[in-house]
């Protein structure tokens, strides 16, 4: 299983980057995934960022924040299920334990992001913890296990057990901590901006999945609900984090997954830290 752990700090404000799992995509990965391109395509847009395409992977990167009292874990993982589970060993090698989690946000409601809430036997796997999502995502969310879409039941009801707190897209949550709203991957989807000192830290959850989407926006992966709203989420997203000079984390690029956006074009480019 794959744990790690990546310290940095925002304006004074700790925060860190916890490995809950990577994988290995590869070409069949990615053309399984993304329909708007080529192989050769691919390939080449993979070559000019120095990076091969039967190399293209895919990491779970939970970021934590410590800030005014709270300890907040940013999404949760896959929980093992099958893939991810590392979060408990990443929080181990950071001095930390599950039960020390005051607060998860939750970016959006996708399996890769939610299953680690609980364990196999569903038990709550951050037993202190409140939880926080949007309104309209957790409406969404509802809506599928209503339908039989997805089997989230359990989870759901931990969340209304423990204590759930349901915002707007765009709402302060603590001193320099804000949401951000990211529709289109899914309808509630947020992301985060924590400014300190002048610093500036963007999480953009999954409005970006690949290292080729800073130089191709437009190439959306079959998982995006709506890419009339996620491709104009993304260009937006990342001319904030390239204008805002912001370090920027993705929760699906290799670990640790930050970096900053800069303009290249009509397009974007990643120096990755
Ligand atoms: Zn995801």
């Amino acid at each position: 299983m794959d744990a790690a752990y990546y310290p940095f700090s925002v304006g004074g404000i700790a925060c860190a980057v916890l490995l809950d799992g990577a994988s290995l995509l590869g070409k069949e990965g990615i053309l399984r995934r993304y329909p708007d391109a080529t192989e050769a395509e691919f390939r080449q847009a993979f070559a000019e960022i120095g990076r091969s395409l039967d190399d293209a992977d895919s990491a779970f990167n939970l970021l934590l924040i410590e800030h005014d009292g709270e300890r907040i874990l940013v999404d949760a993982g896959e929980g093992g299920k099958p893939k991810g589970g590392g979060v408990i060993e990443s929080l181990r090698l950071a001095g930390l334990s599950p039960d020390g989690i005051t607060q998860v946000i939750l970016t959006h409601t996708h399996r890769d992001h939610v299953l680690g809430l609980l364990t196999h036997d569903d038990q709550p796997v951050f037993p202190n913890a409140r939880y926080l999502l949007s309104r309209t995502e957790m409406a969404y969310w509802r809506g599928r296990v209503q339908q039989g879409i997805v089997d989230d039941s359990a989870i759901l009801a931990m969340l209304d057990a423990q204590g759930v707190r349901l915002i707007e897209m765009d709402a302060p949550i603590l001193p320099g901590l804000t949401t951000i709203p990211l529709p289109g991957h899914t309808p509630g989807q947020i992301g985060l901006r924590l400014e300190a000192q002048g610093e500036t830290l963007l999480h953009l959850a999954d409005a970006l999945h690949q290292p080729f989407q800073f130089a191709h926006p437009e190439w959306s992966p079959t998982f995006d609900l709506d890419t009339s709203v996620s491709v104009p989420t993304r260009r937006e997203a990342l001319a904030r984090a390239a204008d805002d000079h912001a370090v920027t984390l993705c929760y699906h690029l290799t670990f640790p997954g930050l970096g900053r956006v800069k303009r290249a074009g009509t397009a974007f480019a990643w120096d990755k830290l």
